[in-house]
């Protein structure tokens, strides 16, 4: 096992820090690890607590900031990967074998970073995970590292670390943005959604407008750091200082670019790249139950016996590989005059950014037709994610896009919030109801079947909790077609 050294920068932290080391000190990692506090000039009790935790006390008052201190540490460290960690910052059990996980299953990575939640949620909090979710899903996917990585949760090879200079003459954002940037070329800077620490609101605890003008500043800055290094190069050819001006004014250009490519690819109601269908234009109280990943049994048959008792009609988004295998269920779903839309045949993550998806969606009408006879005309991308060719692929399929307006976390995906209860479930979902609404609920987990992610009985028991709710507020339930006044199949040519 790998040993490990936890860093964490510390200046007058003796209030949050015994929290933060409590929970390094409870880590359930099977190798050795080690965790220094950088002081970086202290005045409290910041050094006598991190001793008491027995963490390393390495002290550098020399010069004050967070980089400072941060490189401080990492010059004290010993082990082969270094994790850089906040005093003001609680870390789950499992963080560092995680951590170790990802290295062991990812040999060409250097490093992995994570998510952060805020402990007391400024109400703004989840346009900021969603935002730096999106962006940075997108730039692992397509550059093989996140674009901004959380400096509260972050580790990386020491060797990687030592090669590129750490983070030595790094002007911005030096934890966050220029490490990863660095070490990215030393390697693949892997970006694991699901490893989460629970942070302190306070560097953001003032009122929003400053916030936003903090933002600004930052993108602001960002961006004359991104264009220094790029023209740097220019600025050979050409030392008239004009070009680096109006490149500087020019770059929210590419951020803008960026920002809406993601909302486009990630948001499931956004309309960037072409008609996506979400909700209905009925003010009316009506509203469709939709079931994706299905079949998958034994949960779509109890969802069934569900819906008959109610009397009430669904659309269920099957995945082609498990219709194959549940032919019998897709059966009785036509049978029960339900209606079948396409979920793609193998529910692959990447669907939209490969050419694949367009012939993943064709197998999966092949599919379909062959077991139940009919030839779905909507089609629901998997994770909700488009793009500009896979929306190509549904329209010349004949088939029209839809996503939903309404979910909840039915498929577990924030695992760090834990599991909710059928109650709470059914109660966001209806909260988030509206007259046209398109419900997503789960009948199955992907491909997966009988593991614990594909047991669907959290959603068999909210059903009737949110049908019975939706039905004391006047709601009544038609099926997506109903809902958006479009055909349910499309014709099958002879
Ligand atoms: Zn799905």
């Amino acid at each position: 096992m790998i040993k490990i050294s936890i860093v964490i920068p510390a200046l007058n932290e003796e209030k949050l820090l015994p929290e933060c080391l409590a929970s390094l000190g409870n880590q359930d990692y099977g190798g050795e690890y080690e965790i220094i506090v950088a002081d970086n000039g202290s005045t409290d009790d910041t050094a006598g607590i991190a001793r008491k935790f027995g963490a390393k006390v390495v002290s550098c008052p020399e010069r004050k900031g967070v980089f400072y201190a941060r490189q401080a540490g990492a010059d004290a460290a010993c082990g082969e990967i270094i994790a850089q960690a906040d005093a003001d910052t609680v870390y789950p059990r499992d963080w560092l074998q995680r951590i170790a996980d990802q290295f062991a299953s990812h040999p060409e990575a250097v490093a992995v970073s994570g998510r952060f939640i805020y402990g007391n949620s400024p109400w703004w909090a989840k346009f900021e995970y969603l935002l730096r979710h999106s962006v940075n899903r997108l730039t692992a996917a397509l550059f093989a590292r996140p674009l901004v990585v959380s400096g509260a949760t972050f580790a990386f090879y020491r060797r990687a670390f030592l090669l590129v200079n750490g983070y030595r003459g790094l002007s911005y954002s030096a934890d966050q943005y220029g490490i990863c940037a660095r070490l990215s070329k030393a390697g693949k800077v892997l970006y694991d959604e699901n490893l989460f620490v629970l942070t302190s609101a306070r560097s953001v605890q003032k009122p929003f407008f400053l916030i936003i003008r903090d933002v600004l500043a930052h993108l602001n800055h960002w961006g004359m750091y991104f264009c220094k290094c790029r023209i740097s190069a220019l600025q050979e050819f050409t030392t008239k200082t004009p070009s680096r001006r109006i490149a500087t004014r020019l770059l929210p250009v590419p951020m803008l670019v960026i920002s809406l490519v993601a909302y486009g690819y990630f948001i499931p109601t956004s309309p960037v790249f072409g008609k996506v269908y979400y909700e209905g234009t009925s003010r009316e109280k009506v509203v469709a139950l939709t079931f994706d990943d299905g079949p998958n049994e034994p949960y779509t048959s109890q969802i069934l016996d569900i819906l008959a008792s109610h009397n009430i009609k669904a659309t269920f988004f099957v995945v082609g590989k498990n219709v194959e295998l549940y032919p019998e269920t897709a059966r009785r779903i036509i049978a029960e005059g339900h209606v079948v839309g396409n979920h793609s045949y193998s529910h692959n993550a990447n669907h939209a950014l490969t050419e694949y998806g367009a012939k993943d969606l064709e197998r999966a009408q092949e599919t379909i037709d062959n077991t139940v006879g009919i030839r779905p005309h909507l089609y629901r991308p998997p994770h909700g994610k488009k793009s500009p060719w896979e929306l190509e692929a549904v329209k010349k399929g004949g088939l029209i896009e839809v996503t939903w307006s309404v979910s909840a976390n039915d498929q577990h995906v924030l695992a760090f919030l834990g599991e909710p209860s059928p109650e709470t479930l059914s109660r966001e979902i209806v909260s988030r109801t509206n007259p046209g609404g398109i419900i997503l609920l789960h009948d199955g987990y992907g491909t997966l079947h009988d593991t614990v992610k594909a047991d669907k009985s959290l959603t068999v028991k909210a059903l009737p909790l949110i049908i019975e709710q939706l039905q004391t507020r006047g709601y009544r339930f038609v099926t997506v077609p109903e809902l958006l006044n479009v055909p349910a199949y499309n014709e099958v040519l002879a």
